[in-house]
């Protein structure tokens, strides 16, 4: 056993707000809170876990300065040489779900699937680690462009469905394409790029329907 203390990243300066703003999920209630600056968030993380009785660890506010780094883009923070970020741009997103549905739409055929298969879908995703909020998707308009452009159903699970870490794009639009059309836009070989219980790593290795 060794008694050396981690090394926590630290943002350059706590003044600067991050592209995703300062949230943090509570890793014990999972529940989740938002704070305009950095200080006023250890707090409220704080508070949270006195109001449930939970232990605060010591470095409870470097631990969660550490995974705002990580979420952050690189110039945000004060990194190591090899420090790699985990940021995904919110531009890089967009472009690509929206290339995602026009690319399903040239193909033609049935684009999306009936909504009791999305809904399934959903619940894969929101219960998978790489499901991951990037940005805001109301304040940055997400939701109003996806419903003017693809004009998709409301799904339950519509609130928590966030980005695909994995192919980065929105789990949102996703979720509705039709088997046929992900098959078509992603070929068998990359099935195992996603975790074991992801509905596109099944899809991917099932023969195909008639
Ligand atoms: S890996 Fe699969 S289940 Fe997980 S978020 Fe991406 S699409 Fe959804």
């Amino acid at each position: 056993m060794t008694n050396e203390k981690p090394t926590y990243l630290k943002l350059k300066n706590h003044m600067d707000v991050p592209p995703h703003e300062f949230y943090w999920i509570d890793p014990t209630t999972k529940i989740e809170m938002r704070a305009s600056d950095i200080e006023t968030l250890f707090l409220l993380a704080r508070q949270h876990r006195v109001a449930n009785k939970l232990p605060i660890p010591d470095d409870y506010d470097a631990f969660i300065e550490d995974a705002i780094c990580k979420r952050a883009p690189e110039c945000f923070v004060n990194h190591p040489a090899t420090f790699k970020t985990n940021h995904i741009g919110m531009d890089d997103v967009l472009k690509k779900t929206d290339a995602l549905m026009r690319a399903a739409r040239k193909n033609g055929g049935k684009l999306f699937c009936d909504e009791e298969e999305a809904v399934e879908r959903s619940k894969i995703c929101v219960a998978c680690d790489k499901n991951k909020r990037i940005m805001c998707q109301t304040c940055n308009g997400v939701l109003a462009w996806m419903r003017q452009s693809f004009s998709l159903p409301k799904l339950p699970q519509d609130e928590e469905l966030q980005t695909c870490q994995i192919f980065t794009v929105m789990n949102k639009a996703q979720v509705h394409l039709h088997a046929q059309v992900i098959r078509m836009l992603i070929s068998e070989d990359k099935a195992d790029r996603f975790p074991e219980a992801c509905w596109k790593r099944k899809l991917l290795t099932t023969k195909e329907q008639p």
